[in-house]
């Protein structure tokens, strides 16, 4: 057993020996009032769908009846978890209402939002009438509660709203679309909590109003009750799964928590801001039966507050506890799920003050009755699991919808007789939001008005707006103290001051820097925007705005997700870390609205616009298409500024459309009567064709997600649609192929073409399919013909975009001559943010970058380039060790063999890992593998050196990859394979290296720009 596990062990027997005679003392709780009639049909349907009793509670074997109130059924057609019987979300949502509409002094239906594909999203509030009816003032009271500052932080004041006051527990189901029982579970919740008018019930109503959001992501619970018919209407067949569920992503609509990009995490952001509730608490299915995974396992968020996880334990201590009793197997709360990354929707409500909760029950992807066999793993007894699910057993959603209902009965339950110690947590919390300058700090970040990409920073401040973090911009100059930071080994100091308040660890000063003084004051210009910890949402802003460290010796060996995200780091953009508390006596004032200066600056029929890599660069030339655009091959003075390499040069265009673009786009335009000297190449508006395959969608919607928003516009072809088109070049200049999360024969082999086709489409059986794109059969991949037509395509003169998988695609099928690339066998990086180096600047694809670019690795390709085919490529890294032979002498000494002279070899030269060994002369004694200097791999970005590569989150084994190449430039013929070894563009946190994509498509005729070739 782990030491922290036998601390948990520890905590559960202290908190089951205090918590028993409180139990006892009630031996009733769960007694149904006798006076209130049962509903006998729903109740018989209750027991015939659950397949076995010990799947049922005291709490949902009965149904109580009313004469007003419609059950689920009205909808249904049945009892909720009855076979074959998932309802879409319109549905859900008409039952919800229903019960408005029959009870509306308990019942209130909130519209929250609409999806990307325009669903609408309800919240249900459910609460006992006097507390429903003061619904306002009750928020209104949780408002001061949650902002301290309103009542100067006093404990008595806060005492006082808490006694007035009930809190709200918010349950949100449907997130991932083939998780199916949610749904029905919460139609079948709302309906007992106004209706049952039992003790337990009546308790939890008037002390909690339990807000319900049946469905989260509309828009794939559609589509996913779409499959359902189908294969309920063909039974003998296979059935297609959801390739898509929102319009753009699949299950990581749950990892979307920190950028807040989706409509749907917008949604929910607001609604728990605007309500201020306490918990949210967020329903899955995966693991049987039903596993709490709030408590999981280490290690926990660095940034939350310990009361969170103090509540974590209480909620799931009492949930096991209570479904213990009940005999209910396989109920527990610890397991391998860590609480590290914040990006899980239920982290909207931990990053908020309130309390973040999560189950996994056990479904069965639609509402067919099966026998579910389990894995050894499953079913072993464990010393959290004294009950353990069935090695086997016939499973029911009605099963699956009697566990989530009597784990949120309990939860609501003690979170009710609780709830005066919750709402003064919720305070406490938020209190201690506002007093972190004071404790533990920082006391504020600091983005400064000078940064060479006001864009970016505007995207950042924008994303911390969505999470409802105030923003404030200093109206004067001012200096704050900052710790001098320790160079680390393979960086210049000071190369990049935007880390100078980095708290990179914090390790021992050696001899040099201890002569130096230990603090360098640092002014900020008037304008530099700062975040104030002392609000009442600092955490989130911390968390994101911080650096990570998940050390390899952590005792958590399989990190659940990402473990590094440092937002300034991801957007390119500077953040200082200001723990002087001095900063927050700055002049500044409150901003609502985070702009950055777009009229345009000067006179003259010449527009320039500085290439700062900002994603909205590509997006200019589409808004201005008729005009000319010439990019800068150099850096240039002009209009009293510096315009970097790849700057615009635009003519023949209206000073009022170019602003009207800016203004749109956030980008800077200075006038000018003539344009500067300096070599250009013209760039015209690429036609994109966009691939996806038919196997997987989701790390590709993120990248189309980017392209709609920033409005670049691009035709989506699957694989199948490039396998039919022998002429790409005829219909695109650019073909990008964002990684797919499959192998290279996958991709090309598609699904298994046994059994029947795999349809995708509209019909009258399946609405909602076949809208983003469509295919009679969704099992053919990119065949062997899909493969000519892409290498076709780019010796024509096109430019593939590949990054990861698609990465290891091309190289394959022999796309990318002179690169090698394989998948690292040591390297332990599970979604790490590591520094790369700029390797040459010349090349259109780094336009606009500087000498350091952090990059989202997880963990990334091993690549290598070679000046000849077959090549595995790449010097042997820095830290090779020596390479002499064995022999006489020292490791630095020469050999000496005995017996004749000494000679003294040449000497080799030195190759970098990310460079191609020069091509020898023997190499071209016969020529023919050895690759012609225009066609060679062009490496424009690599990987750090070791000591300097872990930006943040977890990095074992870094020098696998170290001074790899990290994006490389493939000549083929007339056109390029542009490869990354890491995902460029990733849940929209990634915005800093959207612009080496971007600047490889606007310059996609030009590559080979600013080339220095080998000589032979
Ligand atoms: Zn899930």
């Amino acid at each position: 057993m782990k030491r922290a596990s036998i601390f948990r062990a520890l905590v559960l027997v202290a908190l089951t020996c205090a918590a028993s005679a409180g139990v006892l003392a009630q031996p009733n709780k769960y007694a149904r009032d006798p006076k209130q009639p049962v509903d006998e049909d729903y109740t018989k349907k209750i027991k015939e769908y659950t397949t076995e009793p010990f799947f049922l509670s005291p709490l949902v074997d009965y149904l109580p009846a009313s004469k007003t109130v419609p059950t689920p059924k009205a909808v249904l057609g049945d009892v909720a978890g009855a076979p074959g019987k998932l309802p879409y979300t319109a549905e859900v949502h008409e039952y919800m209402r229903m019960l408005e509409k029959a009870s509306p002094g308990r019942v209130k239906v909130f519209s929250i939002g609409r999806s990307e594909e325009g669903r609408e999203m309800i919240a249900v509030a459910i609460a006992a009438e006097p507390v429903l009816a003061k619904l306002e003032e009750n928020r209104a009271r949780l408002a001061k509660l949650a902002d301290p500052r309103t009542i100067t932080l006093d404990d008595a004041e806060a005492d006082r709203l808490v006694n007035l006051s009930v809190p709200v527990y918010y349950i949100a189901g449907s997130l991932h679309a083939p998780e199916t029982g949610s749904p029905t579970a919460l139609m079948e919740l709302a309906y007992r909590l106004t209706v049952d008018e039992s003790p337990y019930i009546k308790a939890i109503r008037s002390n909690v109003v339990t807000m319900i959001t049946p469905v989260l992501e509309t828009d794939g619970r559609d589509r996913q009750v779409d499959t359902y018919k189908w294969h309920l209407a063909n039974p003998k067949d296979a059935w297609p799964s959801a390739v898509y569920w929102g319009k753009y992503v699949v299950h990581d609509n749950n990892r979307d928590a920190m950028a807040a990009t989706l409509a749907l995490t917008r949604n929910v952001v607001n609604f728990v801001v605007a309500q201020k509730v306490q918990v949210l608490h967020d329903l899955h299915e995966s693991v049987p039966y039903l596993y709490d995974n709030t408590v999981g396992d280490g290690p926990y968020n660095a940034w939350v507050d310990p009361i969170l996880t103090d509540e974590w334990q209480l909620l799931g201590w009492n949930n096991m506890s209570e479904m213990t009793k009940f005999g209910m197997p396989g109920a527990f709360a610890h397991g391998t799920f860590d609480t590290w990354s914040p990006g899980y929707l239920m982290f909207i409500g931990a990053m908020h003050n309130g309390i973040s909760r999560l189950y996994e029950t056990f479904g069965n992807a639609g509402a067919d009755t099966v026998e579910r066999k389990l894995q050894p793993n499953d079913y072993a007894r464990t010393w959290y699991k004294q009950n353990p699910p069935l090695p086997k057993a016939m499973w029911s959603q009605r099963n699956n919808n009697n566990y989530t209902l009597t784990g949120l009965l309990t939860a609501l339950s003690y979170f009710a007789d609780n709830n005066r110690l919750f709402l003064k947590n919720f305070y406490l919390k938020s209190k201690r939001s506002v007093l972190k300058p004071k404790v533990e700090g920082p006391a504020a970040y600091v983005f400064t008005a000078d940064d060479p990409r006001p864009g970016a920073q505007a995207e950042l401040l924008r994303v911390l707006q969505r999470q409802a973090v105030e923003i404030s911009r200093a109206t004067a100059p001012f200096t704050v103290t900052l710790p001098v930071k320790k160079a680390r080994a393979g960086e210049k100091p000071g190369e990049k001051p935007a880390e100078a308040a980095a708290p990179a660890g914090d390790p021992k000063p050696d001899a040099k820097a201890e002569e130096k003084p230990k603090t360098e004051t640092k002014p900020f210009p008037a304008g530099s925007y700062i975040i104030r910890m002392d609000q009442p949402y600092s955490r989130i802003a911390d968390a994101l705005l911080d650096y990570q460290y998940w050390s390899p010796n952590d005792p958590q060996k399989r990190p659940y997700d990402d473990t590094g995200w440092t937002f300034g780091e991801l957007f390119n953009v500077q953040v200082v870390r200001v723990s002087d508390a001095k900063v927050l006596d700055a002049a500044m004032e409150r901003v609502t609205d985070v702009t950055v200066p777009t009229a345009v600056k000067g006179a003259g029929p010449v527009f320039l616009v500085n290439n700062d890599a900002d994603p909205a660069l590509l997006a200019l030339r589409y808004r201005l298409k008729a005009a000319a655009f010439d990019v800068a091959e150099e850096p240039f003075d002009a209009a009293g500024r510096k315009f970097n390499r790849g700057s615009f040069i635009i003519r023949n265009v209206q000073a009022a459309d170019v602003q009207a673009a800016g203004r749109d786009l956030s980008l800077q335009a200075y006038a000018v009567d003539a344009a500067p000297a300096v070599k250009t190449h013209a760039v015209k508006a690429p036609r994109i064709g966009y691939i996806h395959t038919w196997l997987s969608t989701q790390d590709e919607g993120w990248w189309r997600m980017e392209f709609d928003r920033l409005k670049i516009p691009y035709d989506y072809i699957s694989t199948q649609a490039v396998a039919r088109e022998p002429n790409l070049a005829s219909k695109w200049d650019v073909l990008v192929f964002p990684p797919v999360g499959r192998g290279a024969q996958q991709i090309v082999s598609g699904m298994p073409m046994w059994r029947n086709p795999l349809p995708w489409k509209t019909t009258p059986l399946t609405p909602n399919i076949g809208k983003i794109d469509s295919t009679d059969d969704m099992r053919p991949g990119l065949g062997y013909g899909g493969v000519v037509n892409l290498e076709t395509f780019v010796r024509q003169g096109g430019v593939l975009i590949v990054a990861e998988d698609t990465s290891q695609f091309a190289n394959t099928f022999g796309m990318t001559p002179g690169l090698s690339v394989q998948a690292p066998a040591r390297l332990n990086a599970p979604g790490t943010v590591m520094r790369a180096k700029l390797v040459d600047g010349a090349s259109p694809i780094a336009y606009g970058y500087g000498e350091n670019v952090s990059i989202y690795s997880a963990p990334g390709l091993v690549m290598g380039v070679s000046n000849t085919l077959g090549g595995r490529g790449g010097g042997r890294g820095a830290d090779a060790g020596p390479s002499r032979p064995t022999g006489r002498g020292t490791a630095d000494d020469m050999d000496h063999p005995q017996g004749r002279p000494v000679v003294t070899p040449p000497e080799e030269p030195k190759v970098e890992a990310w460079q191609a060994a020069p091509v020898t002369d023997e190499q071209l004694r016969n020529p023919l593998n050895v690759i012609p200097p225009p066609q060679r791999p062009r490496v424009v970005l690599r990987y750090g050196d070791v000591s300097s590569l872990l930006v943040s989150g977890l990095l074992e084994n870094g020098n696998e990859i170290a001074q790899r190449p990290a994006v490389v430039d493939v000549p083929l013929d007339k056109g390029h394979v542009v490869a990354f070894a890491h995902n460029p563009m990733w849940r929209g946190q990634t915005q800093g290296t959207y612009g080496l994509v971007f600047n490889a498509i606007l310059n996609f005729d030009q590559l080979n720009a600013g080339r220095k070739y080998d000589e032979k």
